[in-house]
């Protein structure tokens, strides 16, 4: 399987309503999508940090054996990207608290060059010029998906409409299509983004589940249902490894041709489903780090169950 990350590695601080908080845990958009991916085989992962980032973390993501950080690229003089949030209610909505960009405001990393053929590339949540930037570097990909959020959908409008033209999908959260496209139901939302280029588009509503919009047709799953939600962060980067893994495995095993197609992106949802609820369950990586293929093979076969509807 050839699957490349690009996206952020970051530190961030998080409270959750119950007065919980964590400061200065391991996340970013890149950490969770390949955190989640490796699960279920190798990840290759792009992205940069500054001589701020701490050891532990570097420890953290060197004990997931699937994630290649070849190239995790650390900068002299460069601060690591910061992110701060702060559920509110029921958790379903977000605050962001601040972002400090840092090294996401110099030249994007470079792709190494033995990634460049990859066939699966996944552009996790950055600035969507870095993003397309990122994605030049590549050959000839049969699956480019890419991941946004409001902070770009507000700054950086205009190249997130010309990074659509070059993608075959997009996954972004429900408040985040209406803020885009100014529809709320997320079906008209779906397709007013497709006008811009992609064959689908993944709208994510938490708790709710998701709703595939794609060239070919609707499809919509529920989340999987669970008491234990200790913090949200990374379940939509999560969604995405778990979609994006399960399809370039079944591309490299030959099971699918086309990973572009309804059928495959409508399959990959449940992937995605169950490693975002796991990622839920405690704050930043560590459910996923304790992960293994039998507890997501036994959720898997529970949803399944759940979903029998004869
Ligand atoms: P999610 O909960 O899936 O939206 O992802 C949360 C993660 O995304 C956190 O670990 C943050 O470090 C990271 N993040 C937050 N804001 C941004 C941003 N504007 N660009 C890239 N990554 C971000």
């Amino acid at each position: 399987m050839s699957l490349v990350v690009t996206g952020t590695i970051g530190i961030d601080t998080v409270y959750t309503p119950d007065g919980q908080h964590r400061e200065g845990v391991l996340g970013g958009s890149c950490a969770y999508f390949a955190a989640a991916a490796s699960a279920y085989g190798p990840v290759q992962l792009v992205a940069a940090v500054g001589d701020d980032f701490p050891d532990e973390h570097r420890h953290t993501l060197s004990q997931f054996t699937n994630i290649n950080t070849a190239g995790l690229e650390t900068r002299t003089g460069s601060k690591t990207f910061r992110w701060g949030g702060k559920y509110l209610d029921n958790m379903d909505h977000r605050e962001t608290l601040y972002t400090e960009l840092g090294v996401l405001e110099e030249a994007p990393p470079q792709v190494p060059d033995a990634y460049r053929g990859a066939a699966c590339v996944f552009l996790a949540n950055s600035h969507p010029a870095v993003q397309a930037d990122m994605l030049a570097q590549f050959e000839h990909p049969a699956l480019v998906v890419a991941d946004t959020m409001d902070l770009w959908i507000n700054i950086a409008r205009d190249d997130l409409e010309s990074l659509l033209g070059k993608v075959d999908g997009l996954v972004l959260n429900y408040d985040e299509a209406e803020l885009f496209t100014g529809h709320q139901n997320p079906v008209t939302a779906g397709k007013k983004l497709l006008e811009y280029g992609p064959v689908f588009v993944v709208i994510k509503k938490g708790e709710h589940g998701c709703i595939l919009v794609h060239r070919d047709g609707l499809s919509a799953l529920p989340a999987y249902p669970t008491e234990t939600v200790v913090d949200p962060t990374g379940a939509g980067d999560t969604f995405a490894g778990g979609m994006m893994a399960y399809l370039a495995d079944q591309l490299q095993l030959g099971a699918i041709d086309d990973p572009t197609s309804f059928d495959a992106i409508r399959r990959s949802l449940a992937h995605g489903t169950i490693i975002a609820s796991f990622t839920i369950e405690t704050f930043s990586l560590e459910r996923l780090s304790a992960l293994n293929p039998v507890m997501i093979e036994a959720r898997y076969d529970e949803f399944a169950k759940m979903m029998h509807l004869q």
